[in-house]
């Protein structure tokens, strides 16, 4: 039980192939008492059914971060849930427009590459900054990164930077909270079949590559993604921050 008694957010759950809900499940499952996010009313219900599912004590609630408004009310809900004290937030949060992960980069319009970047990245900050004010025994706060920051992904496209963008924020978050013993880290996952990975052109193929050349010869599970964010959420990993971490069965170390 490695988040015996303490108490945390997990931030993007939109159903249950989501990575922010097999990181609920495994959180739980070490203690911890749980609110789980989720984008818009549509998603409400599933949501709070998969929080009901839980082994341990878990509510959800609407997190919306397309405006500064719904972000202060989402972090003001929590605050009050949790008695004004938070101990880790997980961000799983990312949005392209569908036009911007087919074709070419360069072809990516001014309004895709912002949107990318405030839902995928920004959102990071934006969050960290509202609810590190709650973490007054310290903290962790974990984001979900992929290889396509560092390398080129065909079709991937626009979320390359926006990824890029969101490692480079952790380790500028990483030295702003770090003197309250704040950490933040990212878990660059391998490819998972997910809602968002649906929007992906071609994404069978880079699951089929990834289990052809991965040295471990295989995909990875959501729970695998998972049980590493419990680590970094627990005190196992007090000295880690500013890392990115890659959970994907060793693919990104490979060139040919
Ligand atoms: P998912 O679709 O289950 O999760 C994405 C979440 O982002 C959804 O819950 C969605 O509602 C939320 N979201 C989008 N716009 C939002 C907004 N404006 N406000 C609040 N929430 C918003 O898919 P997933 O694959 O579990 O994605 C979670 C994270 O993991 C993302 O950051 C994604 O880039 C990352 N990731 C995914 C893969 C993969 O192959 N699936 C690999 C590496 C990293």
């Amino acid at each position: 039980m490695l988040l015996e008694g303490k108490s945390g957010v997990v931030f993007g759950v939109a159903n249950k192939r989501s990575i922010a809900y097999a990181c609920a499940k495994a959180a739980s499952a070490h203690g911890a008492r749980l609110i789980l996010t989720y984008q818009g009313e549509r998603l409400a219900r599933g949501v709070a059914e998969l929080a009901d599912g839980l082994p341990g004590e878990a509510i959800a609630l609407p997190c919306d971060v397309n405006t500064d408004e719904a972000m202060d009310e989402s972090v003001a809900a929590i605050s009050e849930h949790f008695g004004g004290k938070v101990d880790f937030a997980v961000h799983s949060i990312a949005f392209a427009n569908r036009e911007e992960l087919v074709g070419r980069f360069s072809d990516t319009s001014r309004e895709g590459w912002t949107t990318a970047q405030l839902i995928s990245a920004w959102s990071l900050a934006g969050l960290a900054k509202r609810i590190t004010p709650l973490m007054t025994d310290g903290g962790s706060i974990v984001t979900m990164s992929y290889m396509g920051a560092e390398k080129v992904v065909p079709h991937y496209n626009v979320m390359g930077p926006a990824k890029a963008a969101l490692e480079a924020s952790v380790r500028y978050l990483a030295h702003d909270f770090g003197p309250s013993n704040v950490r933040v880290n990212a878990v660059s996952a391998g490819p998972v079949r997910t809602l968002a990975a649906q929007g992906i052109s071609g994404f069978s193929t880079m699951l089929d590559i990834c289990a052809a050349r991965a040295p471990l010869r295989r995909n990875i599970e959501t729970s695998e993604v998972a049980d590493v964010t419990v680590f970094l959420l627990s005190d196992m990993s007090r000295a880690i921050t500013g890392a990115t971490i890659h959970v994907d069965n060793g693919f990104s170390i490979t060139a040919l």
